[in-house]
Protein backbone atom coordinates (compact mmCIF):
# COMPACT_ATOMS: atom_id res chain seq x y z
CA UNK A 1 0.00 0.00 0.00
CA UNK A 2 1.04 3.25 -1.08
CA UNK A 3 0.19 6.42 0.66
CA UNK A 4 0.87 9.28 -0.90
CA UNK A 5 1.12 12.60 1.05
CA UNK A 6 -1.70 15.32 -0.18
CA UNK A 7 -0.30 18.13 -2.31
CA UNK A 8 0.08 21.66 -0.55
CA UNK A 9 -0.61 24.51 -2.41
CA UNK A 10 0.73 27.75 -1.47
CA UNK A 11 -0.95 30.90 -0.09
CA UNK A 12 -1.61 33.45 -3.11
CA UNK A 13 -1.28 36.37 -0.73
CA UNK A 14 1.80 35.94 1.00
CA UNK A 15 3.14 32.96 -0.73
CA UNK A 16 3.56 30.28 2.33
CA UNK A 17 2.09 27.03 2.14
CA UNK A 18 -1.44 26.29 3.45
CA UNK A 19 -1.44 23.23 6.04
CA UNK A 20 -3.59 20.93 5.13
CA UNK A 21 -7.45 20.66 7.36
CA UNK A 22 -8.53 17.33 8.35
CA UNK A 23 -7.90 14.14 9.96
CA UNK A 24 -4.99 12.47 9.80
CA UNK A 25 -7.00 9.71 7.75
CA UNK A 26 -7.71 12.08 5.25
CA UNK A 27 -4.50 13.46 4.78
CA UNK A 28 -3.10 9.78 4.57
CA UNK A 29 -5.99 9.38 1.73
CA UNK A 30 -5.82 12.74 -0.13
CA UNK A 31 -9.00 13.68 0.80
CA UNK A 32 -8.40 16.43 3.51
CA UNK A 33 -9.42 20.22 2.71
CA UNK A 34 -6.62 21.78 0.79
CA UNK A 35 -7.92 24.93 -0.53
CA UNK A 36 -7.47 27.42 2.87
CA UNK A 37 -9.37 30.35 2.48
CA UNK A 38 -11.43 32.18 -0.15
CA UNK A 39 -9.29 35.62 -0.55
CA UNK A 40 -12.02 37.46 -2.99
CA UNK A 41 -11.49 40.35 -2.88
CA UNK A 42 -8.09 40.50 -2.30
CA UNK A 43 -7.07 38.16 -5.04
CA UNK A 44 -10.30 36.84 -6.92
CA UNK A 45 -10.47 33.09 -7.52
CA UNK A 46 -7.58 32.78 -5.37
CA UNK A 47 -7.02 30.41 -1.56
CA UNK A 48 -5.15 32.20 0.98
CA UNK A 49 -3.73 31.06 4.42
CA UNK A 50 -5.60 31.60 7.98
CA UNK A 51 -2.98 34.44 8.63
CA UNK A 52 -4.33 36.50 5.42
CA UNK A 53 -7.60 35.75 5.94
CA UNK A 54 -7.43 37.07 9.00
CA UNK A 55 -5.41 39.90 8.92
CA UNK A 56 -5.89 41.19 5.13
CA UNK A 57 -9.00 39.31 3.55
CA UNK A 58 -11.26 39.84 5.91
CA UNK A 59 -10.19 43.30 6.63
CA UNK A 60 -10.64 44.16 2.86
CA UNK A 61 -14.40 42.35 3.10
CA UNK A 62 -14.98 45.01 5.86
CA UNK A 63 -14.56 47.30 3.34
CA UNK A 64 -15.65 50.88 4.41
CA UNK A 65 -16.11 49.49 8.34
CA UNK A 66 -12.01 48.57 8.23
CA UNK A 67 -10.89 51.26 10.36
CA UNK A 68 -13.70 49.87 12.90
CA UNK A 69 -13.00 46.20 12.35
CA UNK A 70 -8.93 46.73 13.57
CA UNK A 71 -10.50 48.47 16.22
CA UNK A 72 -12.48 45.33 17.41
CA UNK A 73 -9.53 43.05 16.46
CA UNK A 74 -7.51 44.99 18.82
CA UNK A 75 -10.22 45.28 21.97
CA UNK A 76 -8.52 43.72 25.03
CA UNK A 77 -10.17 40.47 26.51
CA UNK A 78 -11.35 42.64 29.46
CA UNK A 79 -13.24 45.18 27.60
CA UNK A 80 -14.45 42.40 25.14
CA UNK A 81 -16.16 40.85 28.81
CA UNK A 82 -17.26 44.57 30.02
CA UNK A 83 -19.08 44.23 27.08
CA UNK A 84 -20.91 41.34 27.23
CA UNK A 85 -21.33 42.01 30.81
CA UNK A 86 -22.95 44.75 29.58
CA UNK A 87 -24.96 43.53 27.03
CA UNK A 88 -26.27 40.97 29.94
CA UNK A 89 -27.16 43.66 31.93
CA UNK A 90 -29.22 45.13 29.02
CA UNK A 91 -30.95 41.55 28.57
CA UNK A 92 -32.15 40.99 31.93
CA UNK A 93 -33.59 44.59 32.09
CA UNK A 94 -35.23 44.32 29.09
CA UNK A 95 -36.66 40.77 29.52
CA UNK A 96 -37.64 40.94 33.13
CA UNK A 97 -37.93 44.65 33.56
CA UNK A 98 -35.49 44.89 36.75
CA UNK A 99 -31.82 45.26 36.78
CA UNK A 100 -29.99 42.51 39.16
CA UNK A 101 -29.43 43.42 42.56
ZN1 LIG B 1 -0.79 33.78 3.57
Amino acid sequence: MTITKQKQINCCICNGLIPLEGTQESIDNGTAWANGNNASPVVEGGSCCDKCNAEVVMAARFGSNRERYIRFLQLERTVLEDMLAERDFHIQVCLEGKPHE
